[in-house]
C-alpha cells in the first residue's frame, strides 16, 4: 500500500481499466457459466443490507427474519412445510454444511467415525472438497448409460460406513436429474442421510412441472430427503454470493452447533462466521418479485432455447449427448476432437466450456444467452463443420 491517500476519481479509473478485462454476460459469449447477470432489482436490494451481519443474529433481528422467511419459501417449493437452513455463499457451502450435518449425525447417533459419503462420478467437486475437509472417504457410484446414476450398483456400494448418499437433481455437467425417487426409498430402507444437490435445477424444475413438463419429483415429498441445495445465484437470478441449504429437520443444525461465546446467540450452526444478510434479503426480494409465474416464464424461455439449439444442431450434423432435461446442451463433432473443436470457437470469441464426463462442448443456456447469439453460435458451427 502506498503512503498518501488517492483521489477517489484515480482509484475509480484503475478499477474500471481492470474490470473492462471481464467478459461481460451481456454479449451473449459466456457458454459455459451456471451464472449469470443478477436481476438489477436484486441487486438494488442487495447494496442496502451491506452492513448486516447474520453472524450475529441478535443485532439484525429483522434480517434474520428475512433469512428464515427465504428459507421457509425455498422450503415450500420443495414440498417442505417447516423448513430449517441457510443463505449461505453458495452450492459449495451449502454441500459443506449437508455432508457435515450428516456426518456429525452418523457420529453421534450411530457412532460411526470413519465415514464414506457415496456420490455419482457427475457430482460437482465441491464434494471433493467436503470430503477432505471433514475426513470422508468418497465411494463413487457408477452412472448407467444415461449418465444417471445406477441404482444396483449404488446398492452395491452402501456400506455400516455410509453417512451419507448423494444425488444430483440438474448435474453440472449436462443438467440431468438422477433417480431420486428410487435412491430415496433405498436411503430411508437403509436408515442412510440422503441429500440432494439441485444448486442448478433447484429454481427451475419446480417451476417447470408447474407449467406441465414431464420432469421427475426430486424434493422432501420423497420421505427418505434430508437436505436439499438450491442456489438463488444461478437460476434465481440473485447476486452472488447466494447458496441455499434447507434441511428437514432441526436436528440437523443442532449436530453442528458449536457455541459462539461472545455473541447474541448461544451457539451457530453455519461454517462461516460473519456473514453478509445482504445475500438473504436480494434473494427474498427477487422471489417476491417474480413470483412461481415469473420464474415459470424465465424457466420455459430457456427450455424453448435450449430445445432450438439442440434441434439445430442435430440438423448441422452435430451429436448431442443427451436429450437435454433442462437448460444445458453437451454436444461433440462426429469426427472433430473436442479440444481441437473448443479452440476454433475461442477463437471466433466464444467463451466454450468442455465437459468431463463425457468429454463434450456444453452450453448452459442461462439467461444472458438470447436467441440471436444461438444463431451466430450455429452459424459459426455451420462454418466449422
Ligand atoms: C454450481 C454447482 C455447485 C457449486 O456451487 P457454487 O455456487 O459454485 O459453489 C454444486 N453443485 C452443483 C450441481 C452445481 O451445479
Amino acid at each position: 500500500m502506498q503512503d498518501n491517500p488517492i483521489d477517489k476519481e484515480d482509484i475509480l479509473m484503475e478499477l474500471a481499466e481492470l474490470r473492462s478485462l471481464d467478459h461481460d454476460y451481456a454479449d451473449g459469449r459466456i457458454l459455459g457459466s451456471m451464472c449469470t447477470q443478477a436481476h438489477p432489482f436484486a441487486k438494488e436490494v442487495y447494496c442496502k443490507f451491506l452492513d448486516t451481519n447474520l453472524g450475529d443474529p441478535g443485532l439484525f433481528q429483522g434480517t434474520k427474519r428475512i433469512e428464515e422467511e427465504v428459507v421457509k419459501s425455498i422450503g415450500k417449493l420443495l414440498s417442505l412445510d417447516k423448513a430449517y437452513g441457510n443463505i449461505v455463499t453458495g452450492g459449495t457451502e451449502a454441500n459443506l454444511m449437508a455432508i457435515r450435518a450428516a456426518r456429525n449425525h452418523a457420529r453421534k447417533y450411530k457412532g460411526i467415525t470413519d465415514g464414506e459419503i457415496i456420490i455419482p462420478d457427475s457430482a460437482h467437486f465441491s464434494f471433493k472438497k467436503a470430503a477432505d475437509m471433514l475426513n470422508l472417504k468418497i465411494v463413487e457410484v457408477k452412472l448407467d448409460e444415461n449418465y444417471k446414476i445406477d441404482v444396483e450398483s449404488l446398492k452395491e456400494v452402501i456400506s455400516d460406513r455410509t453417512v451419507a448418499i448423494v444425488a444430483i437433481a440438474g448435474t453440472t455437467e449436462l443438467g440431468l436429474i438422477d433417480p431420486i425417487e428410487e435412491i430415496s426409498k433405498i436411503s430411508a430402507e437403509n436408515n442412510i442421510y440422503f441429500h440432494v444437490d439441485a444448486a442448478f435445477g433447484g429454481f427451475s424444475i419446480p417451476f417447470l412441472r408447474e407449467i406441465g413438463y414431464d420432469l421427475p419429483v426430486f424434493d422432501f415429498s420423497l420421505e427418505g430427503v434430508c437436505s436439499i441445495t438450491v442456489d438463488p445465484h444461478k437460476m434465481g437470478l440473485a447476486p452472488i454470493p447466494a447458496g441455499g441449504i434447507i434441511f428437514r429437520k432441526e436436528e440437523y443444525l443442532e449436530v453442528m452447533a458449536v457455541d459462539s461465546p461472545y455473541l447474541t446467540v448461544k451457539t451457530q450452526s453455519t461454517i462461516v462466521g460473519t456473514r453478509l444478510g445482504a445475500s438473504s434479503a436480494a434473494t427474498y426480494a427477487i422471489m417476491k418479485y417474480f413470483g412461481k409465474k415469473g420464474y415459470s416464464k424465465i424457466a420455459r424461455n430457456l427450455m424453448e432455447n435450449t430445445r432450438f439449439f439442440a434441434q439445430n444442431l442435430k440438423e448441422i450434423g452435430y451429436e448431442i449427448i443427451c436429450e437435454p432435461e433442462l437448460n444445458i446442451v453437451a454436444f461433440n463433432h462426429p469426427t472433430m476432437d473436442t479440444k481441437v473443436l473448443a479452440g476454433k470457437l475461442e477463437k471466433l470469441g466464444w467463451k466454450v466450456s468442455v465437459a468431463k464426463c463425457p468429454v463434450a462442448i456444453r452450453v448452459v443456456l442461462m439467461n444472458h444467452i438470447k436467441k440471436n447469439h444461438l444463431k451466430e453460435l450455429l452459424e459459426d458451427l455451420k462454418d466449422l463443420y
